[in-house]
């Protein structure tokens, strides 16, 4: 961590007199996240693969609205992408040093949005900010730009009250997480290495309930599976004549419920808190009623907990298709169509998420828990690295949906459990 210019006044507060301040500024804070917010929504940030320019004028925007809030230091990670006409997909990280800057507390954000959909599903402009009380309506509002706008009051009001956080609050605001994140988080992580350290505390705002109960700490691997059943097809007047691929694909599909007995671990992270092995998609086979049908196809979707390898899945998926084989005289052919091994778990009693815990009951005075998910989060590339890291927001969600909402109040009492992390890590 490069050491900061701005040298804060820093009057030595107990800790509970700073987060009192904090919270009693931030409770007023409601038309600085109206302001944040309209001007965000009036940029859209659309990455190439959604037909988008990219996130280079909203990054510029956020340069010098940090910049005017008196951040010293503002760091430009712009990852290179011929696809957009600036050339290159920009990454924001800055930060205010702490008591002991050994460690940060860094609260990751992301800059670009989903396109809006269906116009005629939306009852305003996506690109303009509609206030309804509390309530704020746009595309993007809640997905992720409230957490980019808790991030900044966050931070603002350390600076504001010229209090100093006990360790530094860092702020990273990176493109490309709707479509795939190679241009962001990862490469962030790849190429700044010199900015992270192994006891960092990582928090991704962007998933969470409206209870703020939920803190995720861990995810469970997934396989997609195609699965061909080759018979022999005839007509269905003579069917000894062929052999039947439906009636041996039922048999297989009924058998494959076997992995749950084979893989039976359970972890009380999650819910269902084992792995689960689930047919899902089949594809049509003949189009007439008379024909005995030579082929099927269907896929398995998998969700396995992170003890597991995925390969061993596969191989006892094909043993047990080596029955269906031998009884049904079938050929069956397997295709991995998506895999993803989970990241190791963020320990539920590591800092990081004992921070959060304590913040989230003091300032919502709701008990929290750690819990995990069944699919992948952007967390596995912090988590994959080694890095502790726990993703929660309060949010509503309505993320990706048309009439996008964010509460103004819950944006500024998540920044007060960020404050709280951050004064009490
Ligand atoms: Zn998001």
């Amino acid at each position: 961590m490069p050491d900061a210019d701005r040298v804060h006044p820093a009057p030595r507060l107990i800790p509970g007199q700073a987060m009192r301040k904090l919270i009693q500024l931030l409770e007023k804070q409601s038309d600085a996240v109206v302001d944040l917010q309209s001007k965000l929504v009036s940029i859209p940030a659309l990455g190439p693969s959604n037909a988008g320019s990219g996130e280079q004028a909203k990054a510029e925007f956020m340069h010098k609205y940090l910049n005017d809030c008196g951040f010293q230091e503002i760091i430009h990670i712009n990852a290179p992408d011929e696809r957009v006409e600036c050339g290159y997909r920009p990454n924001l990280a800055t930060w205010i040093q702490g008591q002991d800057s050994s460690r940060t507390l860094w609260i990751i954000s992301h800059l670009d949005i989903v396109p809006p959909g269906d116009p005629a599903l939306w009852q305003s402009d996506p690109y303009t900010l509609v206030v309804d009380g509390d309530t704020i309506i746009g595309r993007g509002v809640e997905d992720n730009h409230q957490s980019i706008v808790s991030s900044v009051m966050a931070a603002r009001a350390f600076m504001e009250l010229g209090i100093q956080p006990q360790i530094n609050l860092g702020l990273i605001m990176v493109s490309d997480e709707e479509t795939g994140n190679d241009y962001g988080l990862p490469y962030v992580l790849d190429t700044r290495k010199d900015l992270f350290k192994k006891d960092d505390l990582f928090l991704v705002p962007d998933f969470g309930t409206s209870d703020s109960t939920m803190m995720e700490v861990a995810e469970k691997s997934m396989l997609w599976l195609k699965i061909s059943v080759q018979g022999r097809q005839c007509h269905a007047s003579t069917p000894v004549k062929g052999i039947n691929s439906l009636v041996a694909s039922s048999a297989f599909i009924l058998k494959l419920d076997e992995l749950h007995m084979l893989f039976p671990r359970e972890n009380d992270l999650f819910s269902p808190p084992g792995s689960t092995f689930c047919p899902t998609k089949k594809e049509a086979n003949v189009p007439n009623i008379n024909t005995i049908p030579g082929m099927d196809v269907f896929y398995l979707d998998c969700r396995i907990l992170s003890d597991y390898a995925i390969t061993d899945i596969i191989d006892r998926a094909r043993e047990l298709g080596t029955v269906i084989e031998q009884n049904y005289g079938v050929h069956i052919h397997y295709e991995v169509v998506y895999q993803q091994q989970a990241a190791p778990h963020t320990d539920p009693s590591s800092p990081v998420v004992r921070s959060l815990g304590r913040a989230i009951e003091k300032i919502y005075g709701v008990h929290p828990r750690p819990q995990g998910v069944g699919g992948g989060t952007v967390a596995a590339f912090l988590r994959h690295r080694g890095y502790s890291a726990v993703v929660w927001a309060t949010l509503e969600g309505t993320a990706h949906q048309p009439n996008e909402r964010s509460s103004i109040r819950n944006t500024l009492k998540d920044a007060q459990v960020m404050a709280m992390m951050a004064i009490n890590p």
